[in-house]
């Protein structure tokens, strides 16, 4: 039987929420094959409320009302859905591009390293003991980059002298930052063996701490913690003398914090129809609201992807979803069949950038029921304003900014309030961390109207059509 004790759920151990028993599978690199959509379907129909949520990591969350019995676990175990290894099933947190292997830009493809870390992770339990928040990163350099998504440990495809290296950042900064570079080249043939070293030194690091009961036993370490305490070059010391070689210096130059994770809108450019570095194959970006399915959707869209494309779907860490390896004479049909599902695939349609973290029904953090307001405001939208680029809009229960961590075009902050729900407005960059304050305390049920006045106003009076919202509102400060 699953334990529900979690404080960041996993499939084995899971956390108990408001509304019910809140699992995490973890997909490696966010890849779902048909056969595992059924299985998992199937899971959620007999014991979830019907849906199933892609996170901000590119994983699956799924809401049961009673812990899963052992024999469900057996079943998600049996088809790849969980590691084959219960104790290191929580350290599966891989992110890959979701056009890994399927984008013509790329230097690598990133998916059998993916794979191969996976592998390593299961003939490792004592590894176990580290934070199940450890995350790993892979960058082939695809169009579609994650190199910018907050992990502790991200490699970077790039070539040198028609060589290709990964180049390592670490995660260094507060949470929600993006890994930074540290100098260090890694050849493609060391980089399991360096990555299993700067692992273990990290083991070693989290074990000194719980036997010292600095952390409680349920909170190992992070590992910007051992970054802080110990600093980038006592750390790399540690694994240069692990490896038994010296880890190659970098010669790219970093690039400068502003420049690093302030992306916005090209992170959108996955959503639609591109064809893929396979000659005569396409893949179609499908716009999830709020990151969520209802299981017949899923099992649509896992169809689609047997019946047309390559049998497998691939999550994004924004939350939607990739059908991939589908012929030129399908792609219309398979447009249809994706509209037919309730669902979009248009990256300029208001659903495409609105995230929301799980509000008051599924936290007990929370100050607002940021799905329902965020689901009002795009309804509303969709109906009154043709936007021409995504405009990214985010919906925070409280100040932790759970569902994303980047800046947004408009970011609303829950407040509470005794009879009725506000929120701060934020608009661009500002002070806070969520942009520039307009309104302190904003009555929820007048967002809509709020939202769809400033994208007005932004699309009368902007420069012209290449001038973001973000450097609209900028501008305006
Ligand atoms: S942002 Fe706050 S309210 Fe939303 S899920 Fe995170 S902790 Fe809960």
């Amino acid at each position: 039987m699953q334990s529900t004790t979690a404080i960041c759920p996993s499939l084995f151990n899971a956390a108990t929420a408001q509304d019910g028993i809140l699992s995490r599978i973890r997909l490696p690199a966010g890849l779902i094959t048909s056969t595992q959509c059924e299985v998992l379907t199937a899971v959620v129909n007999k014991f979830g409320n019907g849906e199933i949520q892609i996170t901000n990591r590119a994983n699956l969350q799924i809401r049961t009302s009673q812990a899963l019995t052992k024999e469900a676990l057996l079943d998600l175990q049996d088809y790849g859905l969980a590691s084959s290894n219960e104790s290191t099933d929580g350290l599966r947190n891989m992110m890959a591009s979701p056009s890994a292997g399927i984008d013509a830009h790329a230097k690598i493809n990133t998916i059998p390293l993916v794979k191969a870390w996976n592998f390593y992770l299961l003939q490792h339990p004592e590894l176990a003991i580290l934070s199940n928040k450890f995350s790993i990163c892979f960058d082939g350099s695809e169009a579609i980059r994650v190199s910018d998504r907050p992990n502790d440990i991200c490699l970077v495809a790039t070539e040198i002298n028609g060589e290709i290296y990964f180049d390592l950042h670490l995660g260094l900064g507060d949470r929600g930052d993006s890994p930074a570079p540290v100098g260090v080249l890694v050849p493609q043939k060391q980089v399991l063996e360096v990555l299993a070293a700067l692992t273990e030194v990290y083991r070693q690091y989290t074990e000194q701490k719980l036997e010292q009961k600095t952390h409680s036993r349920s909170r190992p370490p992070r590992l910007r913690e051992l970054l802080h305490d110990w600093g980038v070059e006592k750390y790399l010391a540690l694994v240069t003398k692990k490896l038994g070689y010296a880890l190659r210096p970098s010669p790219l130059a970093p690039l400068p914090l502003g420049e690093r994770g302030t992306r916005s809108l090209e992170v959108y450019e996955h959503l639609g129809i591109h064809s893929q570095k396979q000659s005569g194959l396409f893949y179609i970006g499908v716009v999830v609201p709020l990151g969520r399915l209802t299981s017949q959707q899923l099992t649509g869209l896992s169809n689609l992807a047997k019946q047309y494309g390559g049998g497998a779907l691939r999550l994004t860490p924004w939350q939607n979803l990739l059908i991939t390896d589908i012929a030129k004479a399908d792609l219309e049909k398979v447009k249809q069949e994706i509209l037919n599902l309730g669902l979009y695939i248009l990256a300029n349609h208001p659903y495409a950038a609105i995230a929301a973290c799980s509000g008051y029904k599924g936290c007990k953090s929370a100050h607002t029921d940021t799905q329902a307001d965020a689901k009002q405001v795009a309804a509303y939208l969709e109906n009154c304003i043709q936007l021409d680029h995504p405009i990214n809009i985010h919906f925070s229960g409280c100040e932790k900014s759970c569902a994303q961590h980047h800046p947004s075009d408009i970011a609303v902050v829950g407040m509470g309030g005794i009879n009725t729900e506000t929120y701060r407005v934020y608009v661009g960059d500002g002070d806070s961390n969520f942009g520039r304050e307009i309104y302190t305390d904003y009555d929820a049920k007048n967002l809509p109207a709020l939202i769809e006045q400033l994208l007005q106003n932004y699309q009368y009076q902007r420069r012209d059509s290449t001038q973001t919202f973000r450097e609209f509102v900028n501008q305006q400060s």
